[in-house]
């Protein structure tokens, strides 16, 4: 069998779809994106076209070092996300011609379901404790919200205190609830403790990117001023951006985002790595349907992942939703908060082609906003 073509289709609301074709008409869907860098992904996926038009699509583990050894220069979040999207088709078309999921190839499945959480949005705490009690309608006893918004690096205690306020709320309306807390990097090292104290009370399942992962001397005195699990990940691309976090036993959570991280070939040596510093997975996902299903692959092989981030109907998906784009909806089912391991052979999930297509005439240009404090200065989004 031969590849014959690499296609991207890049489709709202901040998506890029990779189709590959061979010579013996069996396809893989990939999604390699990092989300508002779209169109770059794809000419980094095209660059790496030219390689491997041509070769058989069998050889993963080979194509995949030659993809990341073979270009001399290495990592960061364009590279390893286009070779996780081409490693995801590569892993589906394997699936396909074997007639298996993904995860049966990789040693099979070691649990029957997975375990997910909702994100909750809403700007004042009586909102978000109404959208908490929402999701636990719908099953779910797991939930994470973004805990900040802009922070200089010496705020004022005030804005803490209004973090403060909304946890407070939420966990008085469900006392039994799992919260995650993400603070996507937004808080600097001279808060961040007193932050972190703040919210030992109220039990966190983890709060996530305390501070960003590149400051991860902050991250090692979080650690130890505080009980609360300490998640991090989505923005590590490789094995050897996890190895000294690994080893440094400061983080309790990975969250390696399989289209951003080498896809389902590098996460499942990550998540590996990770078991044997007996620390957890939850891969990151507010991605759409493929990069989706490539997660619960991994998170079916691996001992030690215990919640699976998705983004069903989130606040981003308007529009176009994740479930809009393949026609076995069903496979994305939550009951009582799980997920049930995709069984098709493959990935798993049938992309609708017609609506990708159609969809990639609209394309998109998303981008984060940019933030900034009173002081003209950008924050972190
Ligand atoms: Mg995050």
């Amino acid at each position: 069998m031969k590849i014959t073509s690499i296609k991207t289709f890049i489709v709202p609301p901040r998506w890029c779809f990779l189709k590959i074709e061979t010579d013996e008409g069996v396809v893989g869907w990939g999604e390699p994106v990092i989300e508002g860098k779209a169109a770059t992904v794809a000419t980094a996926v095209d660059e790496l076209s030219d390689y491997l038009i041509g070769k058989d699509p069998a050889f993963i583990e080979d194509h995949w070092n030659v993809m990341y050894r073979g270009g001399f220069y290495r990592g960061g979040p364009i590279l390893m996300s286009a070779i996780a999207g081409i490693d995801q088709a590569l892993w589906d078309i394997k699936g396909k011609v074997m007639g298996q999921p993904i995860h049966a190839l990789l040693g099979g499945a070691c649990r029957t379901s997975m375990k997910t959480y909702s994100w909750v949005g809403g700007d004042r705490p009586a909102d978000v404790a109404n959208a908490v009690r929402e999701r636990i309608a719908q099953g779910f006893d797991s939930v994470k919200l973004n805990g900040a918004q802009e922070l200089q690096i010496v705020d004022s205690h005030k804005k803490i205190d209004e973090i403060v306020e909304t946890i407070s709320t939420v966990r008085d309306a469900a006392p039994d609830v799992n919260i995650g807390v993400d603070f996507h990097g937004r808080v600097h090292k001279p808060m961040v403790k007193t932050l972190v104290k703040a919210l030992e009370p109220f039990n966190l399942m983890f709060i996530e990117e305390p501070v960003l992962s590149e400051n991860f001397e902050a991250i090692r005195d979080i650690a130890s001023n505080t009980h609360t699990p300490i998640a991090l990940g989505e923005r590590l691309y490789s094995r050897w951006d996890f190895k000294n976090i690994l080893a440094s036993g400061y983080v309790d959570i990975i969250q390696p985002d399989l289209s951003h991280a080498g896809g389902i070939t590098e996460c499942r040596k990550i998540a590996s790595m990770a078991e044997a510093y007996d620390i957890a997975l939850a891969p990151h996902c507010p991605l759409g349907p493929i990069a989706l299903a490539a997660c619960l692959h991994v998170d079916a092989v691996s001992y030690n992942a215990f919640i699976q981030e998705q983004s069903v109907g989130i606040h981003y998906n308007a529009g176009a939703d994740l479930l809009d784009y393949i026609t076995n909806k069903e496979v994305f089912d939550v009951e009582d908060g799980m997920m049930k391991l995709p069984q098709g052979p493959g990935l798993g999930v049938d992309v609708d082609e017609e609506f990708v297509k159609k969809m990639a005439e609209t394309g998109h240009n998303w981008k984060n906003p940019v933030w900034r404090h009173k002081d003209g200065s950008v924050a972190e989004w």
